[in-house]
Formats: structure tokens, C-alpha cells, sequence
């Protein structure tokens, strides 16, 4: 390959300077894969049903997914134009923080947090502000308004934080979203929302705070309870002025029929999704506990992961783990997050952290 030196198309540096999205890496046959907060589970019934029944891929899909917004505006009380369904959550973060923010401005967001924050703002041509958690690994919410500046165009608040666990309750946001200015948007990343079990985590569908205020816009995603990470299909709920604005920095038609209907058919399977997240959620209770028992300093888990704070250790305990045939994510020099999946997969995390705890500094 030519040298990039050499190469004539310019690249914007700053974009040539990222570092390629980093994906959990893939498991062998032998292996479990818990390290990209996937679901474990089968499709919830009625997907597949739904995915054969969808005909017709020589037709574009209807571009706004009208059905699946009516369904969710629904399931919210919302009207359906305060809903927009994206490829995936991640892609309307892309469309947020392009539509409100350029060159020489900001984005505010806790670190460490959800790995492609930091990029979003690069590729808006905006400053990416890092706030650091609290020792406790929740968002240090009073230092994050204090960030912000007339520059701020967006703060993005992650809860339950990916990848340390803990959530942001509702009296925390709620004097956050106070202090922050009403020309700047507040982007709550609520990926996680269907695991929690805090009764004071915030609810970003909660109305009329929430998505109900102008400058909120919160967002959901069939990644991870409803287990359709592999066809992109997620949501955000917010004011229609934010949600227009964001559909015009989009990919258009980015949404295929059939993302839309295994969406659709998901949201009739209350009752399985339910049964299905209490099932993560107690493997979650008795993993943190475990790991707290053998010594771990595990924050609050509220996801569908755990995070083990090995600290310069994180990169050796990852290959320690994947050498007992469990695939996490490191994340150098601070932690590991294991995602809950399998049950046989729960005993076999708690006997490798046991016997890698003593190696803690
Ligand atoms: N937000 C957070 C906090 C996440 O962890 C993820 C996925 N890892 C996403 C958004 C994006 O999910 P998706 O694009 O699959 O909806």
C-alpha cells in the first residue's frame, strides 16, 4: 500500500488520526463471546416469522420506519413525530452531534464511557471535552456542567454507564438538565434502560422531564435487551425540531424493511423480553456479588455487563480469560468489562477472576 504520505486524496488529518472502530472480538466455537454486551437469548418469538415474512428487497424501505415510530410513540405517549429510529443508536448520535455541532465547538461527555463518543466529535469537526468519573465510577455530573462553555453544542449523559455500570438517578439528571443552557442539547444514552433495576435510576421516558423537554433527546436501541444487534435498529425520542435535524445529517433509507419489522414483532413479545432481561439482570446480581466476594472492587452493575477495574492489569487478565475460553473487552490501563451472557459462562468468569485477583496491585 502507498505510503499515506504519498497518497494524493487529502484526508482531513484529524480523520486519518482516528483509530479504526474497535470491535469485540469474535469468539471460536469453543469460546463465549462476552464482549460486545450482546444477548445470549435466541430472537424473541415472532422474529423470525416477521424477517420471512418480509418481502419485496427490490423496494427501498420506507424512510421514516412510520410504523415502527407509530408503535413506539405508542408504547411512550408520545406523538410519533417525537420519534426517529435510526441504524442503530449509534448512528443517530452521529446525526445528533453533526446537526448541532461544527468546527471550534464542543462536546461534553464523562470518561471513561461508550467508545465512540470520543470519534463523534472528531468527524463533526468538534472538540471531544473528557470529564472524568467520579472514584466510584459514575458520572461526575457537577464537573460535566461545569465544563460546559459558550462553545458546548452537546452533552451526552451514558446511563447506565457503558462500561463501568452505574447509573444516573433521576434527581441527579434532574438538577443536571437545570444547570445546563437551554441552547444546548442534552443527549441521554439510555442503551442499557430495559436492565436496570435501581428504583432511582432516571427514565429518560418519564414526561414530561426527559425526552418531554425541548433541549433532551433520549435514546434507546434493539441491540441489547430486545437482542437485534445484528440487523441496526434504534430510537430516540425529543423534541421534532432536533429529531427533523437529525434525519437531515442522516444516511437516508439507512433503516432496511426488515430491521423494521424483527423491531415491530419484538415489541409484541413483552412478556418473553421481560422474562429475558429479569434472567440477565439476576446472572448480572450474582456475578457482581461474586466478584465483589473474591476481592473485585465492581461498581454498580446496571447493565447487561460487569467491569473489573484491573487497572495496568487489564490487557493480561483479558488474555487470561480468553485462554479459559471467555472473550472480554480490555480497556488498557483501566478495566475489563465482561458482558453477562450464558449461565455456564457466569461460574467460569468467578473461578478465572478468583484466581487472577491476587495479582491486583
Ligand atoms: N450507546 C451505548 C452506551 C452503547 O454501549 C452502544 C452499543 N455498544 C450503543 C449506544 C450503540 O448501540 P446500537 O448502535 O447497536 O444501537
Amino acid at each position: 500500500m502507498t505510503d499515506a504520505a504519498d497518497f494524493p486524496v487529502r484526508v482531513r488529518p484529524e480523520i486519518a488520526a482516528l483509530p479504526p472502530y474497535r470491535q469485540g472480538k469474535q469468539a471460536g466455537a469453543e469460546a463465549f463471546k462476552l464482549s460486545s454486551n450482546e444477548n445470549p437469548f435466541d430472537p424473541l418469538p415472532g422474529v423470525v416469522e416477521a424477517l420471512q415474512a418480509t418481502t419485496g428487497v427490490n423496494r427501498y424501505p420506507d424512510a421514516s420506519a412510520a410504523r415502527l415510530r407509530e408503535r413506539l410513540a405508542e408504547r411512550f405517549g408520545v406523538t410519533s413525530d417525537r420519534v426517529h429510529i435510526g441504524a442503530g443508536s449509534v448512528s443517530i448520535l452521529y446525526q445528533l452531534v453533526q446537526a448541532v455541532s461544527g468546527p471550534g465547538d464542543e462536546i461534553v461527555f464523562a470518561w471513561r464511557s461508550f467508545e465512540a463518543y470520543p470519534g463523534l466529535a472528531v468527524v463533526a469537526g468538534s472538540t471531544a471535552v473528557q470529564v472524568p468519573l467520579l472514584p466510584d465510577a459514575r458520572h461526575d455530573l457537577d464537573a460535566m456542567a461545569d465544563a460546559i462553555t459558550e462553545r458546548t453544542r452537546a452533552v451526552i449523559v451514558c446511563t447506565p454507564n457503558n462500561p463501568t455500570g452505574p447509573i444516573v438517578t433521576q434527581a441527579e439528571f434532574d438538577a443536571f438538565v437545570e444547570k445546563v443552557p437551554a441552547d444546548v442539547l442534552v443527549i441521554l444514552d439510555e442503551a442499557y434502560a430495559e436492565f436496570v433495576t435501581a428504583p432511582d435510576a432516571v427514565d429518560g421516558m418519564r414526561l414530561p422531564g426527559g425526552a418531554g423537554r425541548d433541549n433532551v433527546v433520549v435514546l434507546r436501541t434493539f441491540s441489547k435487551a430486545f437482542g437485534l444487534a445484528g440487523l441496526r435498529v434504534g430510537y430516540a425520542v425529543g423534541h421534532p425540531r432536533i429529531l427533523d435535524a437529525a434525519r437531515s445529517t442522516g444516511i437516508p433509507l439507512s433503516v432496511t424493511a426488515q430491521a423494521e419489522e424483527a423491531a415491530l414483532a419484538s415489541l409484541d413479545a413483552e412478556h418473553a423480553l421481560q422474562e429475558r432481561v429479569a434472567v440477565i439482570a439476576e446472572r448480572r446480581d450474582r456475578l457482581a456479588a461474586g466478584l465483589r466476594a473474591a476481592g473485585w472492587n465492581v461498581p454498580d452493575a446496571q447493565g447487561n455487563f460487569v467491569w473489573l477495574p484491573a487497572g495496568e492489569h487489564a490487557l493480561a487478565f483479558a488474555a487470561a480469560f480468553e485462554e479459559a475460553g471467555l472473550i472480554v473487552r480490555p480497556f488498557a490501563g483501566d478495566g475489563v468489562r465482561i458482558s453477562v451472557g450464558e449461565e455456564e459462562a457466569v461460574e467460569k468468569i468467578l473461578r478465572i477472576a478468583a484466581s487472577v485477583v491476587d495479582h491486583l496491585p
